[in-house]
């Protein structure tokens, strides 16, 4: 809120526009009763909020975590509207959540929620009115039984509903790494900006879930020495670089976490934080740098993978050292881009290369980049609030063109 407050002001936002993009659209809190697998039945809560439906259908993930509260859902569905408008693709702002804990549950449990919660959001969720996807705690597979349960609904397949599917039911090549491919190419974009040569430049990634592993392993295919990497276990660090392949291997064989990964010396999270890196890639959770911790940044450059890592109350810190920041409503961007194009696929009922996907998506987020970064130059403000200005101005603009009542 405080950016968007901010940015408002230099754009000169009147204050009923204002008061409109302040408030979500809906709110939709459901009980979703389950049967366990030992028999008894747990009521779990879930969330859809739409922010807004301004610039189309609404857009945005759905979280399976245990943290999952109305007000984080409500920051994150707003934080959606402005990625699209940054990024210029024709979708308003949504996300969705559960709060559960999908590491202790079994994978029938999980489907039984899952299914759960889409029936509960039948009335929601549809191709031409708000269209869910993965995020933290979610996949390719909870959205194959999202897209079935909608499609049992409506008597008839609709691909449509739903982004993130597995490759064979009408997802699109290139969605399951394209929210660390923007961040790679935001990353290099900055970097030219900064004249920083991206060989050998040292960079840390936190969290190595889909967005990080992916940012990790692209970083390192440019040429990037990626320091450390790590998830919920701890940060791993290797001075010489850590061969972000072995990792993803390790992983895969390890039950999903990086626990006990040997190609590095064990630090944590917060460490990572602060490493003397060239470029530092907040891709886990929101609130990790806080105005407890930003002051002792090193980095030259920090890249958004994850949705609000950085607090309002640590851009201030941040900014004073200098340190350029590609917000994460830029910088995360490319996961709802390729949603954007998965959509459009299932829609056209054809199906693009990967080359075509990832030539498109890199067009659009360099454009995006290139967009948000002479407005900071022109405004002389910090890349963040050039952001939030081109969403608002753009939301603010079709908001008056299509008029209230
Ligand atoms: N959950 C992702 C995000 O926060 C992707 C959303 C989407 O593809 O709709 O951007």
């Amino acid at each position: 809120m405080s950016r968007f407050h901010m940015a408002s002001q230099i754009l000169g936002l009147e204050e009923e526009i204002y008061n409109v993009l302040k408030n979500p659209a809906r709110q939709v809190i459901v009980s979703l009763p389950v049967t366990m697998d030992d028999g008894s039945i747990k009521v779990f809560e879930g969330y859809r909020v739409i922010h807004s439906t301004i610039l189309g259908p609404s857009k945005g993930g759905i979280r399976f975590d245990p943290h999952v509260n109305l007000d984080e859902v409500k920051a994150l569905a707003a934080w959606m509207t402005w990625k699209c408008a940054v990024v210029d693709i024709p979708y308003g702002g949504a996300k969705g959540g559960v709060t559960c804990n999908p590491r202790e549950m079994s994978t029938g449990e999980i489907e039984r929620l899952m299914r759960a919660y889409t029936q509960a959001m039948a009335d929601v969720f549809g191709p031409d009115r708000d269209i869910p996807a993965p995020d933290m705690g979610t996949g390719p597979r909870e959205m194959a039984w999202l897209m079935d349960q909608f499609s049992r609904n409506q008597g008839m397949t609709t691909h449509a509903v739903v982004t993130g599917k597995p490759l064979v039911m009408g997802g699109s090549l290139g969605r399951t790494e394209a929210t660390g491919r923007g961040v790679m190419v935001s990353s290099m974009a900055a970097m030219e900006k900064l004249k920083i040569n991206p060989y050998k430049a040292t960079c840390a990634v936190q969290g190595f879930g889909n967005v990080g592993s992916w940012a990790a392993s692209l970083l390192h295919e440019r040429g990037l020495i990626v320091q450390a990497i790590s998830d919920l276990s701890g940060a791993y660090y290797n001075e010489k670089g850590i061969d972000i392949g072995a990792g993803i291997k390790f992983r895969e064989t390890n039950k999903g976490t990086l626990e006990g990964f040997d190609g590095a010396e064990k630090i944590t999270n917060e460490n990572l934080l602060t490493l003397p890196v060239v470029l530092l890639v907040p891709a886990a959770t929101e609130d990790v740098i806080t105005h407890s911790n930003a002051a002792n940044i090193q980095a030259k450059l920090i890249v958004e993978g994850a949705n609000g890592p950085t607090s309002s109350k640590a851009d201030n810190i941040i900014n004073e050292k200098g340190i350029v920041v590609v917000p994460d409503i830029l910088a995360n961007a490319g996961g709802v881009t390729v949603s954007y194009f998965e959509w459009v696929q299932n829609r056209l009922g054809y199906k693009w290369t990967a080359d075509r996907v990832n030539r498109r998506s890199d067009r659009i987020m360099k454009d995006a980049f290139m967009n948000v970064y002479k407005t900071a130059q022109n405004y002389k403000v910090p890349m963040r609030i050039a952001a939030y200005m081109v969403a608002i101005d753009k939301v603010s603009k079709t908001y008056k063109y299509r008029g209230g009542y």
